[in-house]
């Protein structure tokens, strides 16, 4: 398949901004700060209080337009097997059953909503943002499919369409944006059957879970998970087991993400530089192929215009020679029908001769 004039711009405006964005730097495209918005909205996830319906991923579903799953939301068997988020599933449930515990405990994964997010500082064309609602979205007609956020997101959460051959997004859980601008609940949250997903500021949040482990100091264990990992999370959550049991990262630290994936993105420009070099030089040798094959073309139509032409003089040549032997020969055959017409006897010297004959035969 060929490169486009359009595709090749577009790849090279990324590789561009990569080394524009962050100029003299030449080792990260990372911003190990990203002004943050501490007082914006967030969930907090009560992981005791969920019964893993899957109430939430059926809503999550429906209001952002996913595709249908395999299996239907309601069929609990699924949870038998570890669920991860895809590019067409924004959130999972997924069980746990702690060692030592009869009822097993289910939490609900998505986005994070960092409040300093690594995948929007990643992102050189600001296709990634986080909003003041806290919430970190995605537009698709910034996004130059360089998969950077992908890299840079210490929970692993944006998933990218790679069955989409036109054009392929970042698909990740936006905590319901366009909702929350319009003063609605996450579709998530507003279907919760057992209010494990409370949405409100931050800060509330915060303020309600201290209060439950205050209140119920057996039930949880003393610790709100996103209030300082990775610089701080809009998500939030509450639980009676450690994290780790639970599958979610506790090797992170509490610094922002940013500062933390900057090593790993710290080849982002070489990348990018030998890039756009890469890109340049496909271009070129597309480019020639192109004009070889049309100069090879246009060689292929010359050369058969002119064995046509040869063959059409040749019939011609061959034509006119048979035409003037023909000629010739109808030439040949007037004059000798008018040698014979004029060697045949007139009447009268035919009938002289009769008469001559006649009187030399009385003579005789
Ligand atoms: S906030 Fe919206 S997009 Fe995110 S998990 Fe909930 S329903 Fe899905
Ligand atoms: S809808 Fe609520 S209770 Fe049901 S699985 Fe999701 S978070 Fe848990």
């Amino acid at each position: 398949m060929g490169i486009t004039r359009r595709q090749l711009l577009g790849w090279m405006a990324a590789g561009a901004a990569g080394t524009a964005v962050f100029p003299g730097e030449g080792k990260t495209a990372v911003k190990t700060h990203f002004a943050g918005f501490p007082d914006s909205a967030g969930v907090l996830h009560d992981i005791t209080r969920c019964i893993g319906c899957r109430k939430c991923e059926a809503a999550c579903n429906e209001v952002n337009d996913l595709p249908a799953p395999a299996k239907p939301f309601d069929d609990l068997d699924v949870l038998k097997q570890p669920q991860q988020l895809s590019e067409a599933r924004y959130t999972v449930v997924n069980r746990f059953q702690p060692a030592g515990q009869e009822s097993p405990v289910y939490v609900k994964t998505q986005c994070n909503h960092c409040l300093e997010p690594a995948c929007a500082s990643a992102c050189f064309v600001k296709a990634i943002k986080k909003e003041e609602t806290g919430a970190v979205t995605y537009d698709e007609s910034l996004c130059v499919g360089c998969r950077y956020c992908m890299i840079a997101c210490p929970f692993s959460v944006p998933a990218y369409e790679y069955n989409e051959p036109l054009t392929p997004r970042i698909m990740k859980c936006t905590m319901c944006h366009p909702l929350i601008k319009k003063g609605e609940l996450p579709g998530c949250v507003a279907i919760c059957p057992k209010e494990a997903l409370t949405f409100g500021s931050r800060e509330e949040l915060i303020k309600i879970a201290r209060q439950r482990i205050y209140k119920h100091p057996g039930r949880y264990i003393h610790h709100i998970y996103g209030e300082q990992e990775m610089g701080g999370t809009s998500w939030l959550y509450l639980a009676g087991n450690p994290f780790s049991a639970l599958s979610m990262r506790t090797d992170l630290g509490m610094g922002p993400a940013p500062a933390l994936t900057s090593g790993a993105l710290a080849v982002v420009p070489l990348i990018v530089g030998v890039g756009v070099l890469f890109l340049t030089g496909l271009y070129a040798i597309t480019k020639r192929k192109e004009k070889i094959a049309e100069e090879e073309r246009l060689e292929a139509v010359n050369q058969t215009r002119s064995e046509l032409e040869e063959l059409m003089q040749q019939k011609l040549a061959e034509q006119k020679k048979a035409a003037e032997k023909e000629k010739e020969a109808a030439v040949k055959r007037e004059v000798e029908r008018a040698v014979a017409e004029a060697a045949k006897p007139t009447e009268s010297e035919a009938t002289d001769d009769s008469a001559s004959a006649k009187e030399e035969h009385g003579n005789a």
